[in-house]
């Protein structure tokens, strides 16, 4: 069986995972990370997008907007702005967000900060691919 590793996923608003995992895969800034028990010590810039990690043999995902990950002591802690697990997250309201956003960017209209609406569209799609 695989060894199992500490995942603890907080956000500004407190703890939002606290678990014992087998695997977990992150994107960061530099591609995709996938973490085994006892990983070497690593710091790492997470992008937004989707966390996925292994509890029991089963893939759970969690979204998250950007943040940073420290691998110490076969101990894996994300520090994220945002996070939410696949449970917490409300799909109308990602949905309503994916579509403003993708409005902003077709419409182009003057005043628009596009730059805020890229990373509107990113947040929201990595909330709706968490949640299936
Ligand atoms: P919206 O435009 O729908 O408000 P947002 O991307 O501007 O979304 P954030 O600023 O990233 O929202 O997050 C604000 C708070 O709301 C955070 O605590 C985040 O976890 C939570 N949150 C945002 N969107 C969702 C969602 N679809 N489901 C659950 N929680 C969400």
């Amino acid at each position: 069986m695989a060894g199992k590793f500490r995942l603890k996923v907080v956000a500004p608003d407190g703890l939002v995972l606290d678990k014992d995992v087998e695997f977990v895969l992150v994107r960061s800034e530099d591609g995709d990370l996938g973490i085994l028990a006892r990983h070497t010590p690593l710091l790492a810039s997470l992008e937004i997008g989707v966390v996925r990690y292994r509890e029991n043999g089963k893939e759970h995902k969690i979204a998250v907007s950007g943040g940073f990950l420290e691998v110490a002591d076969n101990k894996v802690t994300i520090l994220a702005n945002t996070a939410e697990t696949a449970e917490q997250i409300d799909v109308p309201r990602a949905q309503a967000a994916k579509e403003r956003a993708e409005k902003r960017l077709q419409e182009r209209k003057p005043g628009t900060d596009i730059q805020r609406a890229e990373i509107a569209l990113k947040k929201a799609l990595a909330r709706l691919k968490a949640a299936q």
